[in-house]
């Protein structure tokens, strides 16, 4: 969108590139299908800054498939699969208001969420697939009428995970107390990632506890969100991750404008400066951690 003259110039505008890391670090979560330009164009530009390597995060089945595709054409992918939590209800019920690319779509039922949850596994199994994901419960999004459906498709992507030794990625927006219940009631597979951890600091103890990996977002730079930075400054070194979840959650100071993996450099020295280290000292447990947790 061309400047004007109203002031709205920068909004749909990239922010420019930051500085380089020295250490180089991996984006533990993006959608690059969200995002404009290519697939190449975005890899290199974020390994221009020290974002050398990124996890392509499946929300549906074309999603999946699609990351599956990108992980096996690129080195510096890896892909994880799965129905986000707000998917497995529209696959059940319908919903023609939904954001899934497919747009429209007739209820299936229970049938239809089994067959979608066997493509996911028989997608998981694959190589380049090092993660199932994301899953998990979103009361945001899907009201009371999509929570039965929500609960079984996130039991059944725990038991994918498990059965195929994968990293499991978790999708807990205002549900935090159920999706540790349900964790503990499956039995979590061994490395579990809390993607865009939204929890406070008490929270981040229990996951420490359980050797659960947290993963920041750009929203940990927001000026309201002081519970993240108090998370994030009591989380074991070992268990935190960088994230993007681009095209969203933008870091300060260019919130509101496009996301993209490049940008992992500001939240990285917005989270040294809460845990009061310094920025290769982070970098290099990012990029430890991110491995570990992913298996490559
Ligand atoms: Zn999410
Ligand atoms: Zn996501």
């Amino acid at each position: 969108m061309p400047s004007n003259a109203s002031g709205r110039s920068d909004k749909h505008t990239a922010p420019p590139l930051p500085e380089p890391l020295r250490v180089p670090v991996a984006d533990s979560h993006t959608h690059l299908d969200m995002q404009s330009g290519t697939v190449e164009d975005a890899l290199d530009k974020a390994a221009s800054v020290g974002v050398t390597t990124v996890v392509q995060v499946g929300c549906d089945l074309a999603g999946s498939r699609w990351a599956a595709e990108t992980a096996a054409a690129h080195d510096a992918v890896h892909a994880t699969v799965a129905l986000h939590p707000n998917e497995a209800p529209r696959i059940v019920h319908g919903d023609p208001d939904g954001w899934s690319r497919q747009g429209a779509r007739q209820p299936g039922g229970d049938a239809a969420l089994d067959d979608a949850l066997a493509e996911i596994a028989r997608l998981a199994a694959l190589p380049q697939v090092k993660g199932v994901g994301e899953t998990g419960l979103d009361y945001f999004r899907t009201g009371p009428e999509g929570k039965e459906a929500q609960e079984r498709s996130f039991r059944a992507h725990i038991e994918i995970a498990k059965r195929h030794g994968k990293a499991l990625v978790i999708h807990d927006r205002d549900a935090h107390t159920d999706v540790l219940r349900v964790l503990k009631e499956e039995g979590a597979p061994e490395r579990t990632v809390f993607h865009c951890y939204s929890g406070d600091a008490e929270m981040a103890e229990i996951c420490a506890r359980a050797g659960y990996y947290m993963s920041f977002a750009g929203n940990v730079t927001f000026k309201n969100a002081q519970n993240l930075r108090d998370a994030l400054a009591v989380a074991p070194p070992e268990l935190v991750l960088v994230e993007t979840d681009a095209p969203f959650l933008t870091p300060a100071p260019y919130r509101g404008r496009p996301n993209a993996p490049y940008l992992v450099p500001v939240t990285v020295r917005a989270m040294a400066d809460v845990r009061g280290v310094d920025e290769d000292t982070l970098a290099t447990a990012l990029a430890a951690n991110t491995a570990r947790a992913f298996g490559y």
